[in-house]
C-alpha cells in the first residue's frame, strides 16, 4: 500500500495534489514540478522477491509504491503496463548487452520509435487514456473533456509523442517541425502514422519558430479553454517514475551474470529526466555506487557539480547527440528539491528556497549552491562532458574493438564516461551505461564515424527492416507556409472538426 500525494517543488505552503492530477497538469500552477515528498522505501527482501520477475511485473511492483490505489487499482495498473511494453520488440524490454567485463550497455531502444523516450511515453499515453476515459464515462458528447497535445521537434523526439498517442480515445496529438530540417527518417516515422488522431504539421521556418508557435499556443487562455492544451514533454512526473522500472531491471539481469557486481550507472544527459529515475531507484534502496551524468557540450550540469553555480549558457550548442542540446535541465529542479530539503528538514522552507533560485535563474540567468549541497549531490552523482569528437572517436573504436557494435551518438557520449572512469578506478566497478537510441536514428554522425572502414554498410548492418520499410509508406504531409502562431491555431481548430 502507497501513500504517496505530491507537492510542487517551489510551494511554501501546505500543497498536496493526486497522481491522477499531476499527470494531466504536468506543470504546477506556480510554475514548479511535482514531487513526492516522501520517496518510498523497498521492501528490506526486495532482490530476493523482486530479481526474476518480468519487467512488466517489476513496473507494477515499483509504480504501486507511487500510486495510491484508491486512485488506479491493481488489475488497471497491471493492464495499463502491460499494454505499454506489448508494442517492444524485445521479450525483456529492456535488456542489457555485455561490451567486456567491466562495461554492460542498457538497450532502451526496442519501442516502437527505436528511442529511450518509449518506455516512458507508451505508459504516459495509456495513462492519459484511462483517466479522460474514466473522466468522461457517463458524460454527453459535447461535455467531454478532450485533450489536445502540443509540441515542436527538432526531429528525434516527436515520434516518442505519437507513438505513445496514436489511436487513444479523446486525446488528439499536434506536432510541429520545421521543413527540411529534420531527417528523412525521422520525417517518415511521424507523418506515416494513420491514426485520425495524429497531426504532424510541416511549418516554413526553424525549429526555435516551432518551439515559439508552441508556447504562443499555451499562454493563449481562450484557445486552451476551448481545446483543452496539453504537453507530454519531459517534466510530466509519470515519465520519471516509468523510466524507474529499468534501473532496477537491469541490475537484476547483471547481477545473474555478475551476482558481486558494484554497480554505477553512467547516463547521457540533457533534461535530467532519464538519470532522475535513477535517483529515485537509488533513493528508495537500489544499491548502486553513483549515478554519473554525461552531458554533451552543453554542459550546464557538468558545470554544476564542479562549480556549485547553475548558470544558462548565451547559446545553446548544435552536436552530433542533438537531443541532449540544452541551455536548462529541467528535471534539475526535482533534485535540487530533495537536496535542500535533505538540509533544512524542511518541506516548506526548501520550496520557498528554491522559488528565489528560479527567480534568479530567470532575471540573472545563473544561482549559486552552498558547498553542502555540492558534497550531499556529489554522494550520489559524479558528471563528465563529451565532445563531438570524441563522440565519433568513440563510435568508431567501439565498432573496431567489439564485434562491430555500432553506437549512436548519444550513448557513445556515455560509453567515452564509462571508460574514463574504468580507465582511473582503483576499485572494482562494473558499469552499465544507458543506451538511448538506436543508431539508424542518427545516420549522419554514425556514417561520419564508420563510412570508412572496410566491409561497414549502413544499410546492411544497422537499419532495420522496418525503417527501411518506411521510405515505400505513404506520407502525410501538411505544410504550413508561414511561421505563424494564428495559422497554426486555425489549422488546429481545422483538423479537429
Ligand atoms: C531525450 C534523450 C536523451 C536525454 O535524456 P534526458 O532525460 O533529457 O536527460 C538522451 N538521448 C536520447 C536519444 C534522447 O532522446
Amino acid at each position: 500500500m502507497s501513500s504517496t500525494s505530491y507537492r510542487s517543488t517551489r510551494s511554501s505552503a501546505a500543497d498536496s495534489h493526486s497522481f491522477e492530477e499531476v499527470v494531466l497538469k504536468g506543470l504546477a500552477s506556480d510554475g514548479g514540478l511535482f514531487i513526492p515528498s516522501k520517496i518510498p522505501k523497498l521492501p528490506a527482501n526486495f532482490v530476493e522477491e523482486w530479481k526474476d520477475l518480468s519487467f512488466t511485473d517489476l513496473a507494477f511492483n515499483i509504480l504501486r509504491l507511487y500510486i495510491e490505489e484508491s486512485e488506479i487499482s491493481n488489475d488497471e495498473l497491471k493492464s495499463l503496463i502491460e499494454r505499454s511494453y506489448s508494442t517492444f520488440r524485445h521479450e525483456d524490454v529492456t535488456p542489457i548487452e555485455k561490451i567486456n567485463d567491466d562495461l554492460y550497455l542498457l538497450e532502451l531502444f526496442h519501442g516502437p520509435t527505436y528511442a529511450f523516450k518509449d518506455v516512458a511515453l507508451q505508459f504516459v499515453g495509456n495513462l492519459f487514456e484511462f483517466f479522460l476515459q474514466r473522466k468522461n464515462a457517463n458524460l454527453p458528447e459535447e461535455q467531454k473533456d478532450k485533450l489536445t497535445v502540443v509540441g515542436a521537434t527538432s526531429g528525434d523526439t516527436g515520434s516518442a509523442a505519437i507513438y505513445g498517442l496514436r489511436g487513444k480515445k479523446d486525446v488528439s496529438v499536434f506536432i510541429l517541425y520545421p521543413t527540411g530540417r529534420i531527417s528523412p527518417i525521422q520525417e517518415a516515422q511521424m507523418t506515416s502514422v494513420p491514426d485520425s488522431n495524429v497531426h504532424t504539421l510541416s511549418v516554413k521556418g526553424t525549429f526555435d519558430d516551432c518551439q515559439d508557435i508552441v508556447k504562443k499556443i499555451f499562454s493563449d487562455v481562450e484557445f486552451n479553454k476551448k481545446f483543452h492544451i496539453g504537453a507530454v514533454n519531459s517534466i510530466n512526473w509519470a515519465r520519471i517514475l516509468a523510466q524507474q522500472t529499468y534501473y532496477f531491471y537491469s541490475y537484476f539481469q547483471l547481477l545473474k551474470k555478475q551476482p558481486d557486481a558494484k554497480v554505477r550507472f553512467v547516463v547521457p544527459s540533457g533534461n535530467f529526466g532519464d538519470i532522475l529515475a535513477g535517483y529515485y531507484a537509488k533513493e528508495m534502496g537500489l544499491p548502486a555506487d553513483k549515478l554519473i551524468i554525461a552531458t554533451n557540450e552543453n554542459d550546464i550540469l557538468d558545470r554544476f557539480l564542479k562549480t556549485g553555480e547553475y548558470a544558462k549558457s548565451a547559446d545553446v550548442k548544435a552536436t552530433l547527440s542533438p537531443a541532449m542540446d540544452i541551455l536548462i535541465s529541467s528535471n534539475f529542479e526535482r533534485l535540487l528539491w530533495y537536496l535542500v530539503r535533505n538540509q533544512v528538514k524542511d518541506d516548506l522552507k526548501a520550496g520557498e528556497i528554491l522559488s528565489q533560485w528560479f527567480e534568479d535563474l530567470k532575471t540573472k540567468g545563473s544561482f549559486k549552491v552552498s558547498d553542502e549541497i555540492i558534497a550531499s549531490a556529489t554522494k550520489d552523482f559524479d558528471s563528465d562532458r563529451v565532445e563531438d569528437a570524441e563522440i565519433i572517436s568513440t563510435i568508431t573504436e567501439t565498432y573496431q574493438k567489439y564485434n562491430k557494435y555500432v553506437l549512436d551518438p548519444h550513448t557513445a557520449v556515455g560509453v567515452k564516461v564509462s571508460n574514463d572512469n574504468i580507465a582511473k578506478d582503483s576499485e572494482k566497478f562494473t558499469y552499465i551505461s544507458l543506451s538511448t537510441a538506436h543508431p539508424a536514428k542518427f545516420a549522419d554522425a554514425v556514417n561520419k564515424a564508420l563510412s570508412t572502414i572496410e566491409g561497414y554498410s549502413f544499410d546492411d548492418d544497422v537499419l532495420p527492416q522496418e525503417l527501411k520499410e518506411l521510405s515505400g509508406k505513404q506520407l502525410r504531409i501538411k505544410l504550413i507556409d508561414q511561421a505563424d502562431v494564428e495559422v497554426v491555431k486555425s489549422t488546429i481548430e481545422e483538423l479537429l472538426k
